[in-house]
Order: C-alpha cells, then structure tokens, then sequence
C-alpha cells in the first residue's frame, strides 16, 4: 500500500507541483560505495543503479550544481533553480573515483569528493572500516571488549549479524575519547578479536591516489578535504581538531595545488562536530561545510551545517526527494526537521 502511495506521488511528482509548494530547496545527496559485479562490500550501490538515476536526471534536463554554484546560493542568497539537485561522496576509496567519478563523467555531472588524507597517503583506513573488518574476520562468536573509557562492550555474534554488532561498537566508540583509536583497535580490539591486523591496506579498502584526485579535478569534479584520520571531530581536544582541519587542508591544497574551502565533518551527525569546529573552520578560511542530517539545504541557510541526503538503495525514495514529495510530506505532516535520533546529544 506505502509503495502504491509512494508511486502515485512521484506520477504526480513529474508535474512539479510539489517543487512549486516547497521552493527555495534542494537535495544534496550523499553516496557511498560503488561496485560493478560481485563485491565483499556490503551496502555498495550497484553502478547500474546510480546509472538509472543519472539517466532520470539527465532525461528530465535536472542542473546538477557545482559547488561554486551552491557556494552561491547559500552564501549571496541566490534563488536555488528549480530543478537542482547536487552530490556528494565521502573518504576516497578507489572505487570512488574508478566507479563513482567515471559514471559521472558518462553524464557529464559533476561530483564533490570529500577525502580522508591520510586515506590517499595509505597512512591508515578508516577507523569504522577497521571495525567492520575486524567484526567479519574474527573466529569468536562472543568477547568483552574493554573500550578506551574502560567500560565494557559485549560482542555477541551468536544472536547479532556481523552488520548489527558492527554498528553498535561504532556507535560506543562515537561517544569515546577517540585521540588514541587508532592504536586501540590494533593494539587492543584485534589481538581480543583474535584477528592479524592486515599489514597492507585490504584491497576493499583501499584509496584512489593523488594522482587520481588531480584527474577528478581536471574533469571538472570537486576534491576537497574531509578530515586526515575520520576521527570524529567532538571526541577531539581543540589541539587535534586543529591539526585534523589544518593538516587535511594542507594536504589538499600541496597535492592538487589550489585552496580547498569546502569541508565535509566525519560521519556528520550533529553530535559529531560542535561550535569550536566550526570557528576553526571559519578561521582557516572554510566557507562551507557539510554533515549527513538527512534534509534538504535552503536558500541562505548557514553554510556550516549543510544537510545531506544518503543515496537511497530505491528509485522510487530518490524520485520521492528529487521532486520534493519528500519537502511536502515533512510540512504537512508537520514532522520534526529532523529525525529524533539525530537530536541525540552525546
Ligand atoms: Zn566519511
């Protein structure tokens, strides 16, 4: 029945009714990971799905914004047009730019890349990476973990699935100390787990390089930084806030020689970065910056806290945000701007 719903308001969504009702808007989508053919990645789009909505775009003359154009509209207070629409992808795996930026390129659309500098420096992969790794190659089927605070965190593969006990250890380690996590889950949370920590980068993991950056560039696509380590922000003393802003913009702008001033917050809830991230921000010369609470960005909204939509898995979700049938509903059914647990504080 949801469904029928759902694709009667997207016929109707052609029209561009809803567009005409909730105006000043657009959806900046966020996506994930990328594959043709079988992958070990679970949750990766397949391409031929981005393909199609790609082709949706393209056939219904959609402008796919720049984010010179969005720095517009947020910043002068520009009109957004009426059929915009905007992405984004996050860290800088290598399928990010074999996958993700080639289709893109099929098209002729551009897209921003927010990468981990370390990541393209194969310094590390990132943390929640490391954690799903660990939770699908270990032989336990249950430990007491002793996180970086000393509290205890049960694993409990016997009645979790590997995503489900994944999560939740990310999710605990979002609300710790995480200056030191790095030497913790190798250190602490693999030799527990009874798990070699990989001494190259896993191939599912690994980086697009510099050189691939560049190219994206010269493509007409957008790299900018997104942290070096993917460290959330709010777990850090001001000190390494610092150097995590500073030394990702330093990287960016010696490999790709230009002065990024876009910024992407890790993992991007609102619970993730705070006040003193976005003065630092401010202070180095970034002028826009953005999370991962699922709305829509508005006409001279402030540009520290963009909004981003997830890509979603269904074509019939995307229309549903494309044409802002996603807009109406949250204004009729007067829901909260936001989903109650991203209000949660940490
Ligand atoms: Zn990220």
């Amino acid at each position: 029945m949801k469904s029928f719903i759902v694709r009667l308001a997207n016929l109707i969504g052609e029209t561009g009714i809803y567009r005409l009702l909730c105006p000043n808007r657009m959806p900046v989508f966020m996506l994930h990971r990328i594959t043709e053919g079988p992958t070990a990645l679970a949750g990766a789009m397949p391409a031929d799905t981005l393909r199609r909505y790609l082709t949706y775009l393209s056939d219904r003359q959609y402008h796919v914004l720049t984010m010179t154009e969005l720095l517009a509209v947020v910043e002068q207070n520009q009109c957004i047009p009426d059929k915009s629409v905007m992405f984004t992808i996050d860290d800088g795996f290598r399928d990010h730019h074999d996958l993700a930026g080639k289709i893109f390129d099929e098209f002729g659309f551009p897209l921003n890349f927010f990468v981990i500098t370390d990541l393209l420096d194969s310094k590390l992969w990132p943390w929640d990476d490391q954690i799903n790794y660990v939770i699908a190659h270990t032989p336990k089927v249950s430990a007491d973990i002793v996180l970086p605070s000393g509290q205890i965190h049960p694993i409990d593969l016997e009645n979790k699935t590997q995503r489900q006990a994944a999560r939740e250890l990310r999710n605990q380690l979002k609300r710790e100390d995480q200056e030191h996590l790095y030497d913790w889950l190798r250190n602490q949370l693999y030799p527990v787990l009874d798990v070699a920590f990989p001494t190259d980068i896993p191939p599912e993991y690994r980086p697009m390089s510099w050189d691939d950056a560049r190219s994206l560039r010269a493509r007409g696509h957008g790299v900018y930084p997104h942290t070096c380590s993917h460290r959330i922000l709010s777990t850090l003393s001001l000190a390494e806030k610092q150097a995590e802003i500073n030394q990702s913009l330093e990287r960016v702008e010696t490999e790709l020689a230009y002065r990024p001033d876009v910024f992407a917050y890790p993992t991007g809830r609102r619970s993730d970065y705070d006040k003193n991230d976005v003065a630092e921000l401010k202070k180095s010369g970034f002028r826009m910056a953005f999370n991962t609470v699922p709305d829509y960005v508005r006409q001279g909204q402030n540009p520290y806290e963009l909004s981003r939509f997830s890509l979603p898995e269904r074509l019939s979700e995307f229309l549903q945000i494309v044409n802002r049938f996603e807009a109406l509903n949250r204004r009729v059914l007067r829901q909260p701007e936001l989903p109650a647990n991203f209000l949660l504080t940490r």
